[in-house]
C-alpha cells in the first residue's frame, strides 16, 4: 500500500493542541509535548507513519534525515509502550552512528517527557561501566549502533524478552557500514510478536530484502513527490550554509550582517525557534518579529502591518503562519531550518524573486542534513551553491566596504560647507588625513563596526562520518564493539590494528564509492579474503582500507589494474 500525502490547509486554533497531531490518534500527555515544543502540524512522514504505528502495523518508511520522522517513529513507539512494563527494554531503536544513538535518544527522551519513559543511547567508543549500570537500573528504550547492541546482547547484559517495538533508522547507511550480519543477529533474538518499523533514505533492493525477512504485511509509507513543473520553481539564487547546532543563530546573524537586507523573511520550524530566533536577532540590533500560529488574529495582524510599513525588517516565521499571509516580495528568504518536505522548500523560497526581481534563498543547515539538500535540488532543478558561513574578516571586510560606499555617496551629494568649517577648525591641531580617518571610524562604528564577534567555527560540507565497527573485516567476524573514529581533519589518524597497513585509493564518495565496493575490488580482483581487510573510510575524494600487511603488496596490485565504479584511480601504500 502506497501512501501520499498533501498539506492540510487549514490552520491550527490559537490555543491548544495542534488538530493535526489530534487527528492521526495521539494521547494527550504526547499531545502537550509537542504544543510544549512548538510543533504547529505534523509533516508529511509523520502523517503517514503514525497512524498505521499506533494501530500496530509493521512499516517500512522511505525518508531522510531531517523530514520529522525521528518524531514519526518516536511518538508511536512511546504511545505503545507507556502503559506496558517499565524498567526493562520494550523498545529497542538501532541507528549507524553513534552520532545518531545520542540525537535520537535525546529526541525520544524529550518527546516522551511527560509520559516519564527512560531512555538510553548505547554506543562503541563509550565506557562499558555506566552503560552497564544504566541497564541494571532499568531502561524502557534502548537507541543502539548494531556493534554494541550486540556486545550486550553476548554478555547478556541487555535482554529482549520484552521487546514490543523495533525501529531501523536510517537502514541503508546501516547497510553500508557493514551492519547486515548484525541486524540480522539482533533480530533473530527479539520476541515474534513484536512491531517492526524500518527507515531508509534510499530503498535499495538490500533494503527490501531484509524487509521481506524482518517485517510482517508492512505499510508502505513513501512520501510521493509532486515534481515541479519546468519554469515552477522560482528562479533565484540559493545558498546553503553548513553550520553545527549550536551555532546557528550566529551563523544566521553573520547572514543577514553580510547581506544587509531590507526586508527578509526568516523561516523557522517550530513556534520555539521563531521566538528564540526573534529575541536572538533583536538582540543584535535588527529589528524583527515573530508570527506563529500561538499569536491571536490581532497580534498578527499587528505585525503584517509593522512588516508592510517597513518598521520590522525581518519576519520571522512558521510555515503555518506564513501559508495564506498576504506577505510583499521580499529581498531574502532565509531558511534557518530545511523544511519538512520540499514542497514547502519551494513554497518558502516563492516569497522572494516575484515579478522579475532579484531574489537570494539561503538556508542553514547541519552537516547531516545535506543529503536533504541534494534532494531539494534535485526537486527544484536549481543548483544550491555549498558556502562556509561568512568569516569575521568577510564581516569587517563588508562593513569596511560599506562605510566607504556611504562616505562616497556624501562626498557625491555635496552641501558640505558646514562640516568642512568643522574641519578647518580641527585643522589647527590635526592632519586632514587623520581627521578623516577619525570621521570614518565614527561612521564605521554607527554599521556596528566595532561589536564584538566570535568567529563560527567551520565544518566540513561533507555528511559526518560515522563511527564504525572495530572488527578486522568488513563481512562478518568477530564483534569487539564499535571503535570510536578519531576526529576528522586530514587523513592522518592512527588506531588501526597492530600488523596492517593502510591503503589509499584515490576515489571516494563523490565517485560514489562505497565500503562494499572495495571489499568487493579487493577480494574479487586481488583474491584476499575479506577476514584480511579491516576499518574502511570513505571519503569525499579518496578511500583508505586498512589491510593486512602481507596482504598489502597484492592489493595494491590488483587495485590499481583494475577499474572501480568503472574507473581507474590511483592506489598505493598511505603512510600517515
Ligand atoms: P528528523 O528528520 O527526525 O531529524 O527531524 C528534523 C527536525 O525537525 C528536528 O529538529 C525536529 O525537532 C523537527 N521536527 C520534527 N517534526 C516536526 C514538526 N511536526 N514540526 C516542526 N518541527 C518538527
Amino acid at each position: 500500500m502506497k501512501h501520499t500525502t498533501t498539506h492540510s490547509q487549514t490552520e491550527p486554533a490559537a490555543k491548544g493542541f495542534s488538530p493535526g497531531f489530534a487527528a492521526l490518534g495521539l494521547e494527550a500527555s504526547l499531545l502537550t509535548t509537542l504544543e510544549a515544543l512548538g510543533y504547529e502540524e505534523p509533516t508529511p512522514i509523520q502523517r503517514e507513519a503514525i497512524p498505521p504505528l499506533l494501530e500496530g502495523r509493521d512499516l517500512l518508511g522511505q525518508a531522510a534525515t531531517g523530514t520529522g520522522k525521528t518524531a514519526a517513529f518516536a511518538l508511536p513507539l512511546l504511545q505503545r509502550i507507556a502503559h506496558g512494563p517499565r524498567q526493562r527494554p520494550t523498545a529497542l531503536v538501532l541507528v549507524p552512528t553513534r552520532e545518531l544513538a545520542v540525537q535520537v535518544s535525546e529526541a525520544v527522551q524529550r518527546y516522551g517527557k511527560e509520559l516519564r519513559i527512560g531512555v538510553l543511547a548505547l554506543y562503541g567508543g563509550q565506557a562499558m561501566g555506566p552503560q552497564l549500570q544504566a541497564l541494571r537500573r532499568g531502561v524502557e528504550v534502548i537507541v543502539a549502533t548494531p556493534g554494541r547492541a550486540l556486545d550486550h546482547l553476548r554478555r547478556k547484559t541487555l535482554k529482549l524478552a520484552d521487546l514490543q517495538v523495533v525501529v531501523l533508522d536510517e537502514a541503508d547507511e546501516m547497510l553500508d557500514m557493514g551492519f547486515a550480519d548484525d541486524l540480522d543477529a539482533i533480530l533473530e533474538q527479539t520476541p515474534a510478536g513484536k512491531q517492526t518499523a524500518l527507515f531508509s533514505a534510499t530503498m535499495p533492493p538490500r533494503i527490501a530484502s531484509i524487509a521481506r525477512r524482518h517485517l510482517k504485511n508492512p505499510v508502505d509509507v513513501t512520501i510521493a513527490r509532486e515534481p515541479v513543473k519546468a519554469g515552477a520553481a522560482p528562479r533565484v539564487q540559493q545558498t546553503a550554509y553548513v553550520v553545527a547546532r549550536q551555532h546557528k543563530v550566529s551563523a544566521l546573524a553573520r547572514v543577514l550582517d553580510i547581506a544587509t537586507p531590507k526586508s527578509a523573511l526568516v523561516f523557522c520550524r517550530t513556534r520555539l525557534e521563531v521566538d528564540e530566533v526573534t529575541a536572538a536577532l533583536n538582540g543584535r540590533g535588527y529589528r524583527a518579529e515573530a508570527i506563529h500560529g500561538g499569536m491571536s488574529q490581532v497580534q498578527r495582524d499587528r505585525v503584517m502591518q509593522a512588516f508592510r510599513s517597513g518598521q520590522t525588517e525581518l519576519l520571522v516565521a512558521t510555515d503555518v503562519a506564513a501559508r495564506g499571509l498576504d506577505i510583499p516580495s521580499v529581498s531574502h528568504v532565509i531558511n534557518y531550518d530545511l523544511p519538512s518536505s520540499l514542497e514547502v522548500y519551494v513554497h518558502r523560497i516563492g516569497r522572494t524573486g516575484r515579478a522579475g526581481r532579484e531574489g537570494a534563498a539561503m538556508t542553514i543547515i547541519e552537516p547531516r542534513e545535506q543529503r536533504l539538500l541534494r534532494a531539494v535540488e534535485q526537486h527544484t532543478k536549481a543548483k544550491i551553491t555549498v558556502a562556509a558561513v561568512p568569516s569575521l574578516g568577510d564581516l569587517l571586510a563588508k562593513r569596511l566596504e560599506r562605510t566607504k560606499a556611504s562616505i562616497q555617496e556624501t562626498l557625491e551629494a555635496g552641501e558640505l560647507e558646514d562640516f568642512r568649517r568643522v574641519v578647518e577648525a580641527l585643522s589647527a591641531s590635526a592632519e586632514p588625513a587623520d581627521i578623516a580617518a577619525a570621521a570614518i571610524k565614527l561612521v564605521y562604528r554607527s554599521h556596528g563596526g566595532e561589536r564584538a564577534e566570535e568567529e563560527i567555527p567551520a565544518v566540513s560540507t561533507r555528511p559526518p562520518e560515522p563511527y564504525r565497527s572495530s572488527r578486522p573485516s568488513y563481512g562478518s567476524a568477530p564483534q569487539q564493539g564499535d571503535r570510536a573514529r578519531a576526529p576528522r581533519g586530514g587523513p592522518s589518524r592512527g588506531g588501526r590494528a597492530a600488523g596492517t597497513v593502510r591503503v589509499y585509493v584515490g576515489a571516494g564518495r563523490a565517485a560514489g564509492i562505497r565500503p562494499g565496493d572495495l571489499v568487493g575490488a579487493i577480494a574479487n580482483e586481488a583474491g584476499v579474503p575479506s577476514r584480511m581487510i579491516g576499518a574502511i573510510e570513505v571519503e569525499e575524494r579518496f578511500s583508505l582500507v586498512d589491510v593486512q600487511e602481507e596482504a598489502a603488496r597484492q592489493v595494491i596490485e590488483a587495485l590499481g589494474r583494475t577499474r572501480i565504479k568503472g574507473q581507474r584511480v590511483a592506489v598505493r601504500l598511505f603512510r600517515d
